[in-house]
């Protein structure tokens, strides 16, 4: 089932995620939460989609940087934690949530994301074990960063230096009434400046 994604100015974006109950994921409804996230991502040729984006807080996230060479391969992330980050790049970025209404089909279009370069990501698989991954420097890295910024209500546009290029893009992309409501979070240019959960 292909779910409808939140877009920026929803409020579940920028809500907090809670830690998913070690029982949940067993459940059917949760398996089949993961497989309908997976079949929009896919739909929408995007690489990585996290629960808030399908109005979900709840800390889980999907990804597959490589579906596009012809070979899929998803991977669900419960529960990520980054454990390890060093170094910072600045990258161009989308994002599912920011499509906009513009006949513009790319929606927002980022170049000066700011993302640590490597980092190394603890969770839990669909067989509630433990699990890492590394990545460094490249779309993996970006990906995981982005997607698990999204369990925090951090949004790839905090995370861009250029205010005022980001709200051209957001104009331009027909969010001019969300930006009423809201703006980047320019507390969040600093990559070390994460919410705490509690
Ligand atoms: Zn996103």
């Amino acid at each position: 089932m292909i779910l409808p994604i939140c877009q920026f100015g929803e409020d579940s974006l920028r809500c907090p995620s809670i830690a998913v109950d070690k029982k949940e994921i067993r459940s059917k409804s949760f398996k089949k939460l993961i497989r309908d996230m997976l079949e929009t991502m896919y739909k929408l040729e995007g690489v990585g989609l996290a629960a808030p984006q399908v109005g979900i807080n709840k800390r889980l996230i999907i990804l597959d940087v490589n579906w596009f060479d012809g070979e899929t391969k998803p991977l669900a992330l419960i529960n990520p934690e980054i454990v390890y980050k060093d170094g910072e790049l600045m990258s161009e970025e989308g994002c599912l949530s920011f499509k906009g209404s513009s006949s513009q089909k790319t929606g927002v279009q980022l170049n000066k994301v700011k993302r640590f370069k490597k980092v190394k990501v603890n969770y839990i698989d669909l067989d509630n074990k433990k699990q890492s991954i590394e990545a460094d420097g490249n779309l993996l890295s970006r990906c995981l960063q982005h997607e698990i910024d999204h369990l925090d209500g951090i949004l790839f546009i905090d995370r861009d230096p250029d205010l005022d290029e980001v709200i051209k893009q957001l104009v331009k992309n027909g969010f001019e009434s969300s930006l009423k409501k809201e703006k980047p979070n320019l507390e969040f240019n600093n990559l070390e400046n994460v919410p705490s959960l509690n």
